[in-house]
């Protein structure tokens, strides 16, 4: 492993495979390949880090592992917050550890819909299986499961909604609660303590550090990469690393990849990379108990009613420290102090939208793209009816009041409120929004013109060029994303090895 900060001088490397991002995707084609006996070069923009980093503290492992301090999103009517990962890991080193794959009938829809071949249920089910043992899954045992999460369940259950406790990738997990700002224990079987390591076992190499710039191409193949390397505050170092390889493969991440295969002026026969942008929309929802809940002490994502994942709707755990709440909770001054100062007894869910609004990404000037997104009407009504559902649930449970996110209706009182706001048709300027499973803007499938990459994911029309994260969605996986990206991940690196 090379820390690009350090690094005084231009690097040249050769490959039979350079793998550009070190999140659920790239880091899976990495160490799957690598594993193979294929020699395989992992660039990531980055640094590496590990628990005894990460302090728990939120602002300031914010600024260590966030993609842009945390400020990156969508823009349209309201601007949404898009979190990314940007270290060794990507966004698996700051998720949740929730663990599902995508639902048979969602890869059915991938197959008979968007001509996506050999990614139904029984064919991805090895490599789900695969990774899941490598991440060493399992449900939230007893121990980790708290106040929170147990309401909630109790909420649920009364109403006869299906729930259960969320399938995570950790190993001696003690519900500390900070999950999204790294690890402390490493419990998390991110990337950084899973896969990462386990390619630098088999061979891989690994360039932390360096920001990817261009994909090389010579007569319409891919033959590599240039990238520069940063210092530990971001800046350009001066030097470059420059890796020659029989194939790329770019995990960028859908906000990311999209927009280097665009600047790289990589053709793009379908016209439609970049757009097909889904991102679940989100909203907090708070509720206050007459008990204390003490929600800091447990998994913040423990439980997850899937009663309505048909019809587009999942709500799960999301407990956030005080920091990161107070945001999202309703008031000002005094009002809003009087409710941060009952932290104790808050509960918080989150509701999130399997969208059919669609967003684009393009490459922009600066380093981030420019990414826009607007709600549509129905997914607006749908994201209503999911925090009605949440605040219904919460009523159930015995909250005294729930804070909704949405500013037309910031307090519910009662469970007539809840189920009223079920109904509304809100506009989507009235969600206070956020997302973090951006998918979509490079959909696979087998008609060039209509898909970005093939089945597998090799950039049609670019031979030597593959697209290895969540942009590979064709349509929302309509469940958390990183168990179904990795799945991929894992049968891309095998084609991959076969052709080499
Ligand atoms: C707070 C939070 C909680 C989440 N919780 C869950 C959860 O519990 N379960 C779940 O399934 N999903 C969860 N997700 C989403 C999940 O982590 C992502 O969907 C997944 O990690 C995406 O994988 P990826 O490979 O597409 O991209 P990423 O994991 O984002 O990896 C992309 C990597 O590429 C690097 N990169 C980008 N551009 C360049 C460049 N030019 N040069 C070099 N490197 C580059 C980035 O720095 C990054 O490390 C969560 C997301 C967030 C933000
Ligand atoms: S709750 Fe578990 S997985 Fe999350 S940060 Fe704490 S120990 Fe790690």
């Amino acid at each position: 492993m090379t820390d690009g900060a350090t690094v005084m001088h231009d690097v040249h490397e050769l490959a039979q495979v350079v793998v550009v991002g070190s999140g659920a995707g790239g880091a899976v084609v990495a160490r799957e390949l690598a594993a193979r006996g294929r020699d395989v070069v992992l660039v990531e923009e980055g640094g590496f880090f590990t628990g005894k980093d990460f302090s728990g503290n939120p602002r300031a492992m914010i600024d260590l592992l966030y993609r842009g301090r945390g400020l990156t999103g969508a823009l349209g009517r309201p601007t949404i917050p898009i979190p990314l990962g940007r270290c060794v890991g990507g966004t698996t080193t700051i998720n949740s550890g929730t663990c599902y794959r995508a639902p048979d009938y969602v890869l059915d829809e991938w197959a008979e819909r968007c001509g996506v071949r050999g990614a139904r249920e029984p064919d991805l089910r090895p490599y789900f299986e695969r990774v899941e043992q490598e991440l060493h899954v399992r449900p939230v045992p007893d121990e980790t499961y708290g106040r929170n999460s147990t309401l909630f369940e109790r909420g649920a259950a009364a109403l006869g909604y299906a729930g259960a406790r969320i399938p995570r990738n950790e190993r001696g997990c003690l519900g500390t609660g900070v999950c999204a700002f790294g690890c402390p224990q490493d419990a998390k079987q991110a990337m950084h303590v899973s896969y990462v390591p386990r390619a630098l076992d088999a061979g891989a190499r690994l360039f932390t550090r360096c920001r990817v710039g261009t994909v090389l191409l010579s007569a319409g193949k891919a033959i590599g990469v240039v990238g520069r390397f940063v210092d530990r505050d971001d800046r350009e170092t001066g030097h470059e690393l420059r890796v020659l390889a029989r194939h790329v493969v770019v995990a960028c991440g859908a906000l990311l990849t999209p927009a280097l295969l665009e600047r790289s002026a990589v053709p793009d026969p379908s016209g439609l990379r970049g757009r097909n942008l889904h991102i679940h929309p989100a909203t907090r929802v708070g509720a206050l108990f007459d008990e204390e809940v003490r929600g800091w002490e447990e998994v913040p994502q423990a439980y997850n009613v899937h009663h309505f994942t048909r019809e587009g709707i999942f709500i799960q755990g999301q407990f956030v420290p005080p920091a990161m709440e107070a945001p999202v909770l309703p008031g000002v001054g005094r009002a809003h102090k009087e409710i941060m100062a009952r932290y104790a007894r808050l509960g918080s869910f989150g509701a999130l939208i399997s969208d059919e609004s669609a967003g684009r990404v393009r490459a922009g000037r600066g380093r981030f793209p420019r990414v826009s997104y607007q709600l549509g009407a129905a997914d607006a009504k749908r994201l209503a009816r999911a925090i009605g559902l949440t605040a219904e649930i919460f009523f159930a449970a015995g909250a005294r009041e729930v804070y909704s996110g949405a500013h037309s209706r910031p307090v519910l009182r009662s469970l007539d409120e809840a189920r009223a706001l079920q109904g509304a048709n809100l506009p989507a300027a009235d969600f206070e929004m956020m997302a973090f499973h951006p998918q979509g803007t490079a959909r696979m499938g087998e008609d060039p013109r209509q898909a970005v990459t093939d089945s597998v994911g090799r950039v049609h029309g670019t031979p030597g060029l593959w697209v290895g994260d969540a942009s590979l969605f064709p349509s929302s996986c309509k469940v958390n994303p990183q168990i179904t990206i990795m799945a991929l991940a894992t049968r891309l690196a095998e084609r991959l090895a076969g052709e080499l």
